[in-house]
């Protein structure tokens, strides 16, 4: 039979919709916010542990399963749609019993209808399609040697910090810290060896400080420590706390054989990142010609 004799044909729909691997569905909205699936028809699993009759009388058993941070943005996603009678295109993510939630991709066409607004849609599990997005968006923003957050994401992070101080006057600063004659290091232990103080590094650094601060490898044997609501002092004293902390440790060769130098700065509101990462810079190269093991600032 042609394809489209397939489609065109009422029976055969009803055949054909529950062996699609995704959902069918009208959603309406009435004047006075009441919520139901008028039509709600598909394959896959994500219809299985769904009580349909159920959400035909009320879709909010099925939005009040939604995460904390889900509802909002599909809330807000379905006013939007039709405040401007713009199509409907956003995910979410559906709990399933005894599993992990399942990601669910909806798009749908508002129109009006006579007591309220009326979507018509599909629903497609896309968790695998998310968890693959996740993996390549961690490549991206990961040093494969430290697991650390990579420059690339540094920066985003340090965009996305400056606005936020900007606009809410709070105070942020950084720390460049640098492993003291590395070079040397490598030369006595072997690559292999400089390797594994990197990664501890990374570790022992990460355990020492606050889990909202981002210590993210900008390259070579250079880190740095973003710290949020943190002003130069307080700044200062945590980096001589992890200078201290790592010249006291003991990384396969014996403690007091690697040492930081570290150089602090804070953010001023409304400057350039660039003018930031330089104040830094500077004070770290001031921490070199000072001996190493220290930390320095700039006024
Ligand atoms: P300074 O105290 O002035 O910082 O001296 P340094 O020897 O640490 O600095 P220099 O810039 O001369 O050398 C940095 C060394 O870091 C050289 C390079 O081989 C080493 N290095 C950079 N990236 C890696 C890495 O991924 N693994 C290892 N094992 N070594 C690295
Ligand atoms: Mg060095
Ligand atoms: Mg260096």
């Amino acid at each position: 039979m042609p394809v489209d004799d397939v489609i065109s044909a009422p029976q055969s729909a009803d055949l054909l919709i529950p062996l699609i691997p995704g959902v069918v569905f009208q959603f309406h909205r009435s004047h006075s916010g009441k919520m139901r699936f008028s039509y709600l028809e598909g394959g896959g699993e994500s219809l299985e542990h769904i009580d349909r009759q159920q959400l035909t009388a009320d879709a909010n058993p099925l939005i009040k399963q939604l995460t904390d941070s889900d509802y909002p943005k599909i809330m807000s996603a379905i006013e939007r749609s039709a405040r401007w009678m713009l199509p409907l295109s956003t995910r979410f993510r559906l709990p399933f019993p005894k599993d992990k939630p399942r990601w669910i991709a909806v798009s749908a066409k508002p129109a009006s209808a006579a007591d309220g607004v009326i979507w018509s849609g599909i629903m497609m599990d896309i968790t695998e399609q998310v968890a693959e997005e996740q993996r390549l968006r961690r490549l991206c923003d990961t040093d494969p040697l430290t697991s650390l957050p990579n420059r690339r994401k540094l920066m985003l992070h340090l965009n996305h910090l400056s606005s936020l101080s900007a606009r809410h006057g709070t105070p942020f600063s950084i720390m460049i810290a640098d492993i003291d004659h590395f070079k040397q290091i490598n030369d006595r232990w072997g690559h292999l060896e400089g390797d594994s103080i990197l990664k501890q590094l990374a570790t022992r650094t990460q355990a020492l400080l606050r889990c909202e601060d981002m210590v993210a490898r900008l390259g070579g044997e250079e880190f740095m420590v973003v710290l949020p609501l943190t002003p130069l002092q307080q700044c200062h004293k945590l980096a001589n706390r992890l200078r201290d902390a790592i010249a006291n440790y003991d990384f396969g060769i014996g403690a007091g054989q690697v040492t930081l130098s570290i150089g602090v700065a804070e953010y001023r509101c409304g400057e350039p990142l660039d003018s930031l990462i330089t104040r830094a810079d500077q004070a770290l190269y001031s921490a070199k010609d000072i001996g190493r093991d220290c930390v320095c600032l700039l006024p």
